[in-house]
């Protein structure tokens, strides 16, 4: 079963990729911090990480540099309101595959999953 890793510090911007989500079946796995993502990432690495950047303590550019680190093949999709073109150059240096805007679409959460985790 694919897994995914959805990691924001918002529960409810988690519960909404869950909602957009393609019909599965998925295993899903949330994390609400940094540490929490990395933790569960080192038990079971996951498929495809979507990714918040402004959490408290370990952000998420940080989160994505040590991820990257444990594993340099995981497939980490930044989610962000963050529209900055520095901000994205950033993670996208750091290894991330795509950025996508918050709000997140439920086509473009659809096709990253297709395209990245099928
Ligand atoms: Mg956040």
């Amino acid at each position: 079963m694919r897994s995914l890793l959805i990691v924001d510090d918002s529960p409810i911007s988690r519960k909404i990729i869950r909602k957009l989500l393609p019909p599965g079946p998925f295993d899903i796995r949330e994390a609400g911090n940094g540490l929490e993502c990395l933790k569960l990432y080192q038990e079971a690495p996951a498929d495809l990480v979507f990714l918040d950047l402004t959490m408290p303590g370990m952000d998420g550019f940080e989160t994505l540099e040590r991820l990257r680190q444990i594993d340099p093949q995981a497939k980490v999709v930044v989610v962000t309101a963050d529209v900055q073109t520095r901000s994205q150059e950033r993670v996208k240096d750091l290894g991330a595959l795509v950025v996508i805007a918050k709000p997140p679409k439920a086509e473009v959460v659809k096709l990253v999953v297709e395209r990245f985790c099928s």
